[in-house]
């Protein structure tokens, strides 16, 4: 007998992974919206895209560009009074669509984060020149000048790697992050 899982049963699934009460517990009070400080870049607020979820409207919290902008600064979350982790959700939205490989094609962030996590499991450490690849062309040749000026002097004053660093007992790291996220030998 096959059990088809709904949308905002899967959102539930990863904000109860995290420990989070599930999104149904939204009393729609507008408390994460008004204390958001991203809230007006983003093209949905917090407290609509926590509606919209529990509607189980699918595509259209999938094409939203909301959970992109959060800054992770956990004022919602600390605020909620129904104990909402939205911060986290916001965090396991990002992880859904790159999953599931559906996002705004323009968008920088999936393209960083999957950098980022490979970087990380690769050395143990994030290391910035890399990094900056995932975003680095996507930037007229003002600003790309401007950047590789900045990283340069950056460089120069000992603030920014000229080589990635590895962490000491790198494969026990690995052997860690083996348990949560599936990497290659
Ligand atoms: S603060 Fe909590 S209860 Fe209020 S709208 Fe946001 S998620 Fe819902
Ligand atoms: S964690 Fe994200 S969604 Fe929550 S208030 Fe901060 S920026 Fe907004």
């Amino acid at each position: 007998m096959s059990t088809t899982v709904t949308f905002s049963r899967e959102i539930a699934n990863l904000l109860h992974a995290a420990g989070g009460t599930p999104v149904s517990a939204c009393m729609q009070c507008g408390t994460c919206s008004g204390t958001c400080p991203v809230g007006d870049f983003m093209d949905v607020r917090p407290q609509r895209l926590i509606r919209m979820i529990d509607a189980g409207l699918k595509d259209k919290v999938m094409a939203t560009r909301a959970f992109w902008y959060c800054a992770s600064c956990y004022q919602c979350t600390v605020r909620c009074p129904r104990g909402i982790d939205i911060a986290e959700l916001m965090y396991g939205l990002k992880r859904y669509t790159i999953w599931k490989n559906q996002y705004p094609e323009d968008l920088i962030g999936p393209a960083f984060s999957e950098t980022f996590v490979k970087t990380i499991v690769r050395t143990g450490r994030s290391y910035e020149p890399v990094l900056a690849t995932s975003y680095f062309f996507t930037l007229g040749l003002k600003e790309m000048l401007a950047e590789a000026q900045n990283a340069t002097m950056l460089m120069l004053k000992g603030r920014l790697p000229v080589l990635p660093a590895r962490i000491k007992r790198l494969e026990n790291f690995k052997r860690m992050i083996k348990r949560i996220i599936p990497i290659g030998d």
